[in-house]
């Protein structure tokens, strides 16, 4: 961002160029002070993202109480008890082990907690996610028939760090299959496995005509993070 415009004036911007398509945005305020997140909230943001736990757990109290907490990062088994309470989505579920935990901890918070089958589409290797065969794999288990307190509401993916146009296309369009076939396969009936999360601030645009239902925004709308270990 465009230092000189408010978070407020950046919200009402994507509210407008939001409208008429099928995306939501995530504002993604990992790194960001909760002043920041308030001002963001004021102009009528709901879903926010952020990353890592402790984080999340720390700002979670001091703000409104409705705001919509996606988790989009990393998410360790023995970190979910804690935010579990609260959370509203966690956006990246990668394995079985972890589906599993989460439901026990949303059975002991009693609540349920929405879930995103996280999907490996970048070219670079240090990206987590499943690929298609390990998703078949969770999708067909047992775990999953049983869930009462988890709902798949389906996918997302982080695509390569690139402004090859054509290759981001093609990992969105990728994801977007995987989508339409676990739909198709899993949850035909099912209106709560509609989304399909993926683009970030340097490729939402190009996201929302391959068919995302949820942008994950934070530069764009924060300015550039300043990772407390570089300070
Ligand atoms: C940080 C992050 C984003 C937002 O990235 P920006 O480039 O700042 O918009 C989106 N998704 C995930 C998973 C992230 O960790």
């Amino acid at each position: 961002m465009k230092s000189e415009q408010s978070v407020e004036s950046v919200i009402r911007h994507f509210q407008q160029e939001l409208s008429g398509t099928g995306a939501r945005l995530v504002a993604v305020s990992k790194t960001h002070p909760v002043e920041l997140i308030r001002q963001a909230y004021d102009a009528g943001q709901r879903l926010f993202g952020e990353n890592r736990v402790q984080e999340l757990t720390a700002k979670q109290p001091e703000l409104p109480a409705d705001i919509e907490w996606h988790l989009i990062g990393h998410l360790q088994t023995n970190k979910v008890k804690y935010i579990a309470p609260f959370v509203h989505t966690i956006q990246s579920i990668d394995s079985l082990k972890l589906l599993q935990e989460i439901e026990r901890q949303a059975a002991k918070a009693g609540r349920v907690i929405q879930g995103l089958l996280q999907f490996h589409i970048a070219a670079e290797e240090t990206k987590f996610g499943l690929s298609w065969a390990e998703a078949e794999e969770l999708l067909q288990s047992e775990t999953v028939r049983a869930l009462q307190h988890v709902r798949l509401a389906g996918v997302m993916g982080i695509a390569t760090n690139t402004e090859d146009e054509a290759q981001l296309r093609r990992e969105f369009g990728t994801l977007r299959g995987y989508f339409q076939q676990i739909k198709a396969a899993y949850f035909p009936t099912d209106d709560v496995f509609r989304e399909i999360s993926m683009g970030m601030s340097g490729d939402y645009r190009l996201a929302i005509e391959e068919g995302s239902t949820l942008i994950r925004v934070g530069s764009a709308i924060f300015g550039n993070r300043t990772y407390p270990a570089a300070q």
